[in-house]
């Protein structure tokens, strides 16, 4: 028997792990290789004293019986098999912001109204602006089911309005036009820059309904990992791929850092595309295409305080917590969540605390061995845990001194686990301003080499999942793919 693979998957991030999946089921023979020795990417989860910890999925939206997210889990065959508890309805994320705490409810009614009772004047406003942010998302086929015989069609006008432009245009309250852009750290936003269609997509997720993971997101990883073995794919991890080999017309397969070569008809790339330029030395790759992609600017990164707390000492937090210190939400952050570890959850064992950080900040220190940085960076830590803490006790007054133990993670962190470049969230940064430059393409012009994950299409569990699906319809024909979604 041939020992070529039909297809080689780069990374098993979320993304690689939708192709996979959906590549194997279909009867194609898939080989997955992961750099970790655990996959997941975003998706892994650790265990420190006793306690879990997500790493870059804390929640997810649009869940319940036929919404968008939940017919691509029936689909994945997720479903049933993955514990979720619901957020407050009342109230899914909290933004505090000068001094108020302004409570994000489930619904386009109650989200306005439960707004309104802070600008009152402004009722119309809020509704329009929410009415809006479901009609984008719903224009986008694959998220809407509708449309599906054009998945690949592509909502260009709201990709060239900005957030923060938009939100001026519904309304001269400056507070609520702060309000109203307060869950940007979910897409890394810049005030001039993001555009309107990510964050459009994202308020829709959540307004539909809000959920976190019972026990962690880890479980999906675990899922998609099984089928993908049930369906006679291959799954190797702890070996880096190190370049994509080309003949004078296409790719061959992958070498990894063992020398190893795995050849294969297809190539998918789930890593950040500066990654695998890096890897691909072939003139069917254009100078001017790496050059463009080198050059894009990436989303911020964050440190990340992880926080054990004593037994039975903090009541659970159905809720999540973005607080902006500033004038504007465009100015800084910090954001608070509670994890999940039993339904009915009364006290919390571990959370999370974020604050967005540029690569810059810890760039001196990225030459160093992981692990073992030295003093400067150690010190640098702890002093950014401690200010950060005290913010939090601000926030949430007596709720350190219940603290058993906390961690810490870097930009230099989200670099060494998934080598996202620059330890960036979300990989690439879109601009509306220069849209065409920073949207890439799942196709290349390498006939059988793809990308996926969260710098095409766009980031997160949903965007994430379209893109792979897009991906996957151009090996197996979206028309049929497509149905087969549709039908489960
Ligand atoms: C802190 C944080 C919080 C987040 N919270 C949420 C949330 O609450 N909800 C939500 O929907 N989304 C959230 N996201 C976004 C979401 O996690 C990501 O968009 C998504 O998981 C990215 O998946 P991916 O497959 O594109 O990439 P990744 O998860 O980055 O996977 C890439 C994989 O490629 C591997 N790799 C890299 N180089 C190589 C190589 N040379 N050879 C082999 N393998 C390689 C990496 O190790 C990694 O496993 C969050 C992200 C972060 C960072």
């Amino acid at each position: 028997m041939s020992s070529k693979y039909d297809v080689v998957i780069i990374g098993s991030g979320l993304g690689g792990l939708v192709c996979g999946y959906i590549l194997s089921k279909n009867g194609l023979k898939v080989a997955l290789v992961e750099k970790n020795n655990i996959p997941g990417g975003c998706l892994q989860n650790f265990i420190r004293k006793g306690v879990k910890f997500e790493t870059g999925m804390h929640y997810i939206g649009s869940m319940d019986e036929g919404q968008p997210l939940r017919r691509f889990f029936d689909y994945l065959s997720l479903s049933s098999k993955v514990a979720l508890s619901r957020l407050d309805t009342s109230g899914y994320d909290v933004v505090s912001f000068q001094g108020n705490r302004y409570a994000y409810a489930n619904g386009k009614k109650t989200f306005t109204e439960t707004l309104a009772r802070h600008f009152p004047k402004e009722k119309n406003s809020i509704a329009l602006y929410i009415q809006r942010m479901e009609a984008i998302a719903e224009r986008s086929p694959m998220y809407s089911f509708r449309n599906m015989d054009n998945p690949y069609w592509m909502d260009s006008s709201n990709m060239q309005i900005g957030v923060a432009e938009y939100v001026r245009s519904l309304t001269s309250d400056k507070k609520l036009q702060n309000v109203l852009a307060g869950i940007m750290p979910l897409y890394g936003g810049v005030a001039e820059k993001t555009p309107l269609y990510y964050h459009a997509l994202i308020t829709d997720f959540y307004n539909k309904s809000a959920f976190r993971f019972v026990g962690g997101s880890d479980i999906i990883v675990q899922l998609l990992c099984e089928s993908i073995r049930k369906f006679g794919g291959e799954i190797i991890t702890g070996s880096p791929v190190t370049k994509v080999r080309f003949n004078n017309k296409e790719a061959t397969g992958v070498t990894l850092l063992n020398n190893r070569f795995i050849e294969a008809s297809k190539v998918i790339s789930d890593i950040h595309p500066a990654l695998l330029m890096d890897m691909v030395d072939t003139p069917l790759i254009r100078k001017a295409y790496k050059r463009r992609i080198y050059n894009i600017e990436q989303t911020l990164s964050n440190f990340t305080v992880y926080i054990k707390f004593k037994q039975d000492s903090i009541p659970y937090l159905n809720y999540n917590y973005y607080h902006y210190p500033g004038d504007s939400v465009w100015d800084g952050h910090f954001f608070y969540m509670h994890m999940c570890d039993e339904p009915d959850q009364k006290y919390v064992r571990s959370a999370v605390l974020f604050e967005s950080m540029d690569w810059k900040t810890v760039e001196q220190w990225k030459k160093l061995p992981r692990g073992n940085r030295g003093a400067g960076y150690e010190d640098f830590k702890a002093k950014k845990a401690y200010e950060m803490l005290m913010n939090l006790e601000r926030q949430f007054p007596g709720t350190v001194s219940h603290i058993e133990d906390f961690w810490t993670s870097t930009p230099l962190t989200y670099s060494d686990y998934t080598g996202t470049l620059e330890g960036s969230m979300y990989g690439i940064l879109r601009d509306k301003n220069a849209f065409s430059q920073t949207f890439i393409p799942h196709r290349t012009k390498v006939p059988n080499l793809f990308l996926a994950g969260q710098n095409i299409n766009a980031h997160g569990i949903m965007g994430v999942i379209i893109g792979s699906i897009l991906t996957c319809g151009d090996i197996l024909g979206i028309s049929a793919l497509t149905k087969d979604i549709k039908n489960v």
